[in-house]
């Protein structure tokens, strides 16, 4: 596996934060949540917190300018010099074209996409199911529901920027947790 500078798509529900955990243990680098650092900055009330709050309470995005701004802070640290894999950004198109901004400034442009693919009617259960195991407030069916619309809407045509520029790998997400890291795992090793 060479790769070290990984984007990891998906709708929610998708997997990703798990897989994301895990491959971040196996290559030693950091993994960038910006769902997670916005829970945190929720919790820590802070400012970004208290502007983020209601939003991500509906299942919206978060404004550009803020989770821009996250991204960057966190990817100019030094332990993401070696390495990363970004999970929940970029969300949309202008995200994705500061996050090659941003990647080229530092002499360090993506070199993988993985894209996990779960059919949607399996992604609201698997999020119904989480809604009653995690605390978390975005995860009640009509969150859900807007949450996935905005995945549609926003994220996908993200495959195909990355597809047009040889980045992306697709990756079935049906399976145990060990068989989704195994095919992640090929994918990465493929050229
Ligand atoms: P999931 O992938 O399960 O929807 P995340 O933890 O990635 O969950 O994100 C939770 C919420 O945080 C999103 O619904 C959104 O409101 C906000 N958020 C996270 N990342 C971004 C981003 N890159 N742009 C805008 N909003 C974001």
């Amino acid at each position: 596996m060479s790769a070290r500078r990984i984007l990891l798509l998906g709708a929610p529900g998708a997997g990703k934060g798990t897989q994301a955990e895990r491959l971040c243990k196996t290559l030693g680098v950091p993994h960038v949540s910006t769902g997670d650092m916005l829970r945190a900055a929720v919790a820590a009330e802070t400012a970004v917190g208290k502007r983020a709050k209601a939003v991500m309470e509906a299942g919206q995005l978060v404004s550009d300018e803020i989770v821009i701004a996250l991204c960057e802070e966190r990817l100019s640290e030094p332990d993401a010099r070696g390495g990363f894999i970004l999970d929940g950004f970029p969300r949309n198109l202008v995200q994705a074209e500061a996050l090659d901004e941003l990647l080229a400034a530092l002499g360090a442009p993506l070199e993988r996409c993985l894209a996990v693919h779960v059919e949607s009617e399996e992604l609201v259960q698997r999020l119904l199911k989480r809604a009653e195991l995690e605390d978390r407030v975005d995860d009640n069916e009509e969150t859900i529901r807007e949450r996935m619309r905005v995945y549609e809407a926003e994220t996908e045509p993200l495959l195909s920027y990355y597809r047009s520029r040889d980045l992306l790998r697709e990756i079935a997400g049906a399976g145990s947790i060990e068989e989704i890291a195994r095919r992640i795992e090929e994918a990465l090793g493929r050229p």
